[in-house]
């Protein structure tokens, strides 16, 4: 067996790697080794695997013993295809140390650049370009990332805030240009460099304690542990956490030649998208700046450059582009972006750098994006048969929908006030809030529930925990593809970088614009789509998804692929219109209770349940019909014939009773009792565990008039509107039903209830009797409540606090520490627990069809609109998931990809097994894991052993979608 390959050499058109190489290579070394076999013009290297990483961890901090060897025959290797020479000194060559992890994290890891500059090297390669200025320059900026990033972060020396080394060195900087009068890097000359690097090192020995390295290996291999190393580092970390990244995936590092962008007017830098990634547009889209290395464009520390003249903006007809200023390079460049973009079939982010006239690419990845500009990329790429329907569905993420019906600043509102600042619309929505400086601020006041602006110079990847708990981020300096834009684009979030006229002050905690000073706290709104910022609180709109043409377009598409139906919870003519709108299909839930406490309401209610005697509650409830009659009038014609679920009285009536004694006074005269006796019957109904008390299907068990007064006001308003010749379809639900003899005894109710109504009106209209599924029992007699019940509403809210025995209401008080110490990874009144309440539900819906093959079952929680909880539905074949009017797109779009990626897992499913047998260690895993859900779902379908069940599970549940 030959030994682990730990090094992947690439260039000269050729590469040991590929693309689909991005679990073991990183993403930039993956699509670096992709590009060099399209014959794209990329400078050699090689790539240390992400196992070498993940060695390192498992080791102390050791390599594979056979990595030094490999790595010195790929820079042999890369030495030949460059005609230089590694720590050489006539003919030196340059390399840099690059992080890459599997999926991109932008700035949270570390790179360094111009690695080998040393005593021994910098006299050759000033001989061989004859330009001193340049490798003054190319020696301060190595001097300034490595010590940073080697000597200080990878060593873990946590230097004082604003002390680190790297500061030190910027202000030293500062210092040499103030005393020159000038403002811009470039303006300090050949002499100017080399004092700066002589006062660099001795202060990295005075603040490190260490000499700078003055040996290019030592620099090499300081380089490639600090990649690894930041892969722990605090940032890095906190994004994995924030995006879900597992630990165990690892870093990989890329080590290449270096070509250079600042050797002088010929030589560039530059970072491009291959659409606009704030709008979607097609457009090559991007930043440029003479005379820099790579960094520069991305830190915002120079303001960069439009690349082109499509895209310069109103008040940049003056600035050169990069199609202006070297055209040839520039259509170059064009041509590689579109090669790039056909060859990957989506949107690229790509980093180039030209030197000395000769362009290069340094990565290509996909490119983040906000929601918006998903959607439209998504559709046009359809449109231009790029790529398939269900590729531009699965592109679109759950959460990026949600930012498309997001607010923006209302238009009339924002003519009246004067703009504050503008900058760039780096994240498009409308956003206001109260300023804070700093990212812990940020965070600190977002816990208070305070919503908070983040306003910053320029952000770094320090700022992530901050930016991602402001409504809105606000940055001084900065491009289109600086680190806040790059951060915010990717979470949806309002943003504008580069608003070059606010001065911020993070230590007085104060920004001033145009002769005016805002303070920490102050209110400001910004508009992202246009860049603009205002002073004080502006007024935001509602989003509107309606009149985006490609949202719609993708929506179409999304309603053809999924099987799962979506409906709303909805207790109001009005929300039921709205989800409409958003492309209900139904009511899943209707909550009677709401409508009692309107004023005109809850005398009456109240009347009803202090009533001693069933015929005094019999007259309470006469004067509650009406009301009820007419709501769901409204909600019926609302949905036009769509199914409506109405679930009868739930909440423990104490709910409605006066809490405070002024309140019960007024009462007790109301009602013409005593306050002693109206006293006595609020004691009598108190409860100590009220949710697991005299609530549900109970009140109605107690009351049986309760239950009779609420279907003949559904029943009479749906005789109403079918003699109007209006379709209804109202499912009544009844709540909180753990046996199939408490459904009943409902039941004969709410059955007597439709036929005496039928008969007094004369008309005949379809409706459904069913029930909840939200305690443990009647999830596991499903089989037995199914033979009356017509439909099952799972109710997960319950259902989650009765399988986990966690009070809903009091789970606030233990939760976090169980996130916290990950005794629970997520929030199960969130994201259903699929592993147990799911295994209930699994259960449930598989015993009542077992009964009933035709069984409608839906869910009605809070989970209803949570993608990961969507797609546990689709598996378990429900009809339908009910959740909020607002979340109703997501769940569609959830719901679809749920069918896409059912279709894909069928399709692949005869490979994977081929491939678990195979005999690397993670394979047998990967086995174990299979063998595992295998048997689960076998003792599944033992559990559902009779046979219909079997049919039912088998069959494709029918499209019901009208
Ligand atoms: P990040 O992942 O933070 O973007 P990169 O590894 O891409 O880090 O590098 C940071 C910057 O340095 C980028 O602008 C990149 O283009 C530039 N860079 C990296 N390697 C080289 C190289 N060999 N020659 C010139 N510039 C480089
Ligand atoms: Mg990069
Ligand atoms: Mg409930």
């Amino acid at each position: 067996m030959s030994p682990a390959k730990y090094v992947y050499f690439f260039g000269g058109g050729k590469a040991d790697g590929n693309a689909a190489m991005k679990n073991l290579l990183g993403g930039k070394g993956a699509n670096l080794a992709e590009m060099g076999k399209l014959g794209i013009p990329v400078p050699p290297g090689f790539t240390i695997t992400t196992e070498v990483c993940s060695h390192y961890y498992a080791n102390k901090r050791q390599y594979p013993a056979t990595l030094k060897a490999e790595l010195n025959k790929a820079i042999g290797k890369m030495e030949k295809l460059m005609g230089m020479n590694f720590d050489d000194t006539t003919n030196p060559l340059l390399v840099s140390v690059r992080s890459g992890a599997r999926s991109s994290m932008p700035g949270m890891m570390e790179t360094v650049l111009n690695v080998g500059l040393t005593s021994k090297t910098i006299p050759g390669l000033i001989a061989k370009t004859g330009n001193e200025r340049f490798v003054y320059d190319a020696y301060r900026r190595l001097m300034m990332m490595y010590s940073d990033v080697v000597m200080e972060k990878a060593a873990g020396i946590e230097l004082a805030h604003g002390g680190g080394i790297r500061e030190q060195l910027e202000h030293e900087m500062q210092r040499v240009k103030n005393a020159k009068g000038v403002s811009l890097d470039t303006q300090l000359d050949v002499n100017d460099l080399k004092t700066l690097c002589d006062s660099f090192k001795a202060i990295i020995k005075k603040v490190i304690g260490k000499e700078f390295p003055d040996d290019s290996y030592e620099q090499l291999w300081g380089g490639i542990h600090a990649v690894f190393a930041s892969w722990m580092g605090k940032r890095a970390v906190s994004y994995r956490r924030i995006e879900g990244i597992p630990e165990e995936w690892g870093t990989a590092v890329s080590v290449q030649a270096m070509v250079f962008g600042n050797m002088g007017d010929t030589s560039a830098t530059g970072v491009a998208f291959t659409r606009n990634p704030a709008t979607g547009e097609d457009v090559f889209f991007g930043e440029w700046l003479p005379n820099a290395q790579g960094e520069d464009v991305v830190a915002g520390i120079r303001t960069p450059l439009p690349l082109n003249k499509r895209t310069k903006g109103e008040d940049q007809a003056a600035v050169q582009s990069l199609e202006e200023a070297m055209p040839a390079l520039y259509k170059q460049l064009d041509g590689i972006q579109q090669t790039l973009e056909k060859h990957y079939k989506d949107m690229q982010d790509i980093e180039f750098t030209i030197q000395e006239g000769t362009l290069y690419m340094l990565q290509t990845r996909v490119g983040k994006r906000n929601g918006q500009s998903a959607i439209r990329m998504a559709v046009n790429m359809v449109e231009s048969k790029l790529i398939d329907k269900e590729t531009a569905i699965s592109r679109v993420k759950p959460e990026q929908l949600d930012e498309l019906l997001h607010p923006s600043v209302d238009p009339i509102a924002e003519k009246k006030a004067g703009v504050l600042a503008k900058g760039l619309p780096a994240g498009p929505g409308g956003a206001c809030g109260q300023i804070v400086f700093t990212a812990d601020d940020a965070a600190e006041w977002a816990k208070q529930g305070k919503k908070v602006i983040l306003v910053r110079k320029e952000t770094s990847p320090e700022d992530v925990h901050g930016m991602h708990v402001a409504q809105a981020i606000l940055t001084a300096k900065g491009g289109m593809t600086s680190h806040a834009a790059l951060v915010a684009r990717g979470w949806g979030r309002c943003c504008i970088v580069g608003c070059g006229t606010l001065d911020v002050n993070a230590s007085t905690k104060t920004m001033s614009v145009n002769g005016k000073t805002l303070r920490e706290g102050d209110y400001i709104t910004l508009n992202g789509s246009k860049g603009l910022v205002y002073e004080g609180q502006l007024s935001l709109l509602p989003a509107d998804p309606e009149h985006n043409l490609w949202y719609k377009k993708l929506m179409t598409w999304v309603d053809k692929v999924r099987r799962l139906n979506v409906r709303t919870n909805a207790d109001t003519p009005k929300d039921a219109a709205q989800a409409i709108l958003f492309g209900a299909e139904g009511i899943g839930l209707t909550r009677t209770e709401h409508m009692f406490f309107g004023p005109d309401r809850i005398g009456a209610m109240r009347e009803m349940i202090v009533a001693q005697t069933r015929e005094t509650r019999e007259k309470a409830l006469a004067k509650l019909l009406p009301f009820q009659r007419d709501d769901f009038y409204g909600i019926f014609k609302a949905m036009a014939g769509k199914p409506v679920t109405i679930r009868l009285l739930d909440p423990p009536l104490h709910e409605f009773l006066p809490q405070t004694e002024p309140e019960t006074a007024t009462l007790a005269v109301e009602l013409g009792i005593t306050v002693e006796a109206l006293k006595a019957r609020i004691s009598q109904l108190h409860e100590l565990n009220p949710m697991l008390g005299h609530r549900g299907c109970r009140l109605g068990i107690a009351y049986p008039e309760i239950t009779t007064m609420q279907a003949r006001a559904i029943f009479e308003a749906a005789a109403m509107l079918t003699k109007e010749k209006i379709k209804v379809l109202p499912e009544v639900m009844v709540p909180l039903v753990s046996t199939l003899a408490e459904f009943k005894h409902q039941e004969v109710l709410i059955r007597n209830a439709a036929a005496l109504v039928m008969k007094e009106q004369g008309v005949r209209f379809k409706y459904l009797v069913g029930t909840m599924i939200e305690i443990p029992r009647a999830a596991l007699t499903a089989n037995e409540i199914a033979r009356d019940a017509e439909f099952f509403s799972f109710g997960t809210n319950d259902l989650t606090q009765m399988t986990f025995g966690f009070s809903r209401d009091d789970v606030g008080g233990f939760l976090p520490y169980y996130l916290e110490s990950k005794i629970l990874a997520v929030d199960p009144f969130q994201t259903i627990d699929q592993t147990g309440v799911g295994e209930l539900i699994q259960m449930g819906v598989e015993r009542g069809r077992s009964t009933r093959p035709d069984l409608k079952v839906g869910i009605c929680g809070e989970h209803g609109g949570e993608p990961a909880s969507v797609k546990f539905c689709h598996r378990v074949r429900m009809n339908y998931v009910s959740c909020s009017p607002f979340r109703v797109p997501i769940a569609r779009l959830a719901a679809a990809h749920a069918m896409i990626e059912e279709k894909a897992k069928t399709a692949a499913k005869k490979p994977a097994v081929k491939k678990a047998a195979k005999k690397t260690k993670a394979a047998k895993k990967t086995a174990k894991k299979a063998a595992a859900k295998k048997s689960t779902k076998s003792i599944r379908s033992i559990k559902s052993m009779k046979k219909p069940a079997k049919k039912a599970t088998k069959k494709p549940v029918k499209k019901g979608r009208k």
